[in-house]
């Protein structure tokens, strides 16, 4: 347990914040202080085609070490840690035997980490907690699925005994600002699947998310003098309000849940003359996700319908397009990638937690690239801020499902 806590402070406290405004790859230079010091750990635990890229993207290797032909399955996590919150100077902080209590993370700024908001803590009651000192998130969210697949990788090299096919890893750059998957090369990966590590709490597995799309509606109006405006002038600020109160009203983000979808409008500006209205669109099931795209743009044509003659043109214009779609339909065909890391956490004796993400995820956009590619627990918690922790327990098991899932790769190919 000491060496996963050692692997994952020497990640940590590695500064990798990725950077949304920046247009390179990695999006930040000091994300490569990360990638190149991964390098020569996967070299030197015994790692073979150890490879960076111009991007960052790091690959590797660990050959396969039966006789039978088995698929090639690849595990990825990311070494870039959200631009939401500070990841520079992270100063992990330890808690032993965790009594269930209020952890103080900075007595100074009075921080407390305590299980009466955040409940999930209690299921760690006796376990080791990994925290921060409050003034910087703490960087699980990734950097415990690259020390669990490492330190997974390193336990196959050392046991030779546990039989496996050719396993490939890939850690990459930039994921927190949606880019982590843009530059992934999945042909020289190799892998038939993979899995991310970039789960939260024990047991998750994830393989659906959201199909996902925009649409950006832009009204025009005609601005006159309101003092002599009556029969003339088109107000398109009202308009767009108009259009607003024709969606569904309980089809928002803060009524729906599970696989409810929902429209998000989530700016509006505007003047007389021209108002723009900008939505999400989201669906887990592709059927209706089309269906809500088709709603929105027969709204819009009945706008035009009932103004443009009055208006003399078009007097609302609707732009709509696909963000990414949910991974279920490139995994479902291959079903058993998710039933055998379900097999292993039953084997490890790890509840399955497999339910639908209401979002989207680089393993989203990898499946559809060809790489199906389902999303395991990697145990952290409170992702993204001052809060975030991670029970060492639950490295450890991940990193065990790991093993396992090369395992029964193996043996599942022997039948
Ligand atoms: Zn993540």
């Amino acid at each position: 347990m000491q060496h996963i806590i050692d692997r994952f402070i020497s990640y940590v406290t590695v500064d990798t914040e990725s950077d949304p405004s920046s247009q390179t790859c990695p999006s930040t230079e000091k994300q490569w202080d990360l990638a190149n010091k991964l390098v020569e750990e996967l070299k030197q635990i015994g790692l073979e085609d150890v490879t960076i890229d111009e991007n960052a993207y790091v690959m590797a290797t660990l050959p396969s070490n039966v006789e039978h032909e088995v698929p090639t399955i690849g595990f990825i996590a990311h070494f870039d840690t959200s631009p939401d919150f500070s990841g520079a100077n992270v100063k992990p902080q330890i808690v032993t035997n965790y009594d269930g209590g209020d952890i103080v993370l900075n007595k100074e700024l009075n921080i407390v980490l305590s299980p009466s908001y955040f409940k999930d803590l209690l299921q760690y009651k006796g376990q080791t907690l990994i925290t921060t000192d409050g003034t910087t998130l703490l960087g699980a969210d990734d950097k415990a699925g690259i020390t669990e697949i490492v330190s997974a990788m390193e336990y196959l090299v050392q046991h030779p005994e546990i039989k496996h096919g050719k396993i490939r890893i890939g850690f990459t750059p930039d994921e927190e600002i949606g880019r982590g998957a843009h530059l992934f090369d999945v042909k020289k990966f190799g892998a038939e699947w993979a899995y991310t590590m970039d789960g939260s709490q024990i047991g998750e597995l994830e393989y659906e998310n959201f199909n996902a799309g925009y649409a950006k509606l832009t009204f025009s109006g005609k601005s006159v003098h309101p003092g002599y405006a009556k029969g003339k002038m088109i107000n398109s600020i009202l308009l767009a309000n108009k259009f607003i109160n024709k969606l569904p009203k309980d089809e928002v983000p803060q009524k729906t849940t599970g696989y409810e979808g929902f429209f998000h409008v989530h700016t509006v500006s505007g003047s007389i003359e021209e108002s723009v209205v900008e939505l999400i669109i989201r669906d887990h099931n592709l059927k209706k996700y089309e269906q809500r795209k088709v709603f929105i743009d027969k709204l819009a044509k009945k706008f035009n319908k009932k103004h443009n003659k009055k208006f003399g043109g078009p007097i609302v214009s609707c732009e709509i397009g696909d963000q990414y779609f949910n991974m279920k339909q490139k995994v479902e065909p291959v079903m058993h990638i998710v039933d055998t890391a379900e097999q292993a956490m039953k084997d490890l004796g790890i509840k399955p937690l497999i339910k639908a993400i209401r979002g989207g995820t680089d393993g989203s956009q990898l499946s559809y690239m060809g790489l199906p590619c389902p999303n395991i627990f990697a145990g952290g918690h409170n992702f993204h801020g001052k809060y975030e922790y991670v029970p060492v327990e639950s490295m450890v098991k991940a990193t065990e499902v790991i093993v396992k899932i090369a395992e029964l790769t193996a043996t599942n190919a022997a039948k």
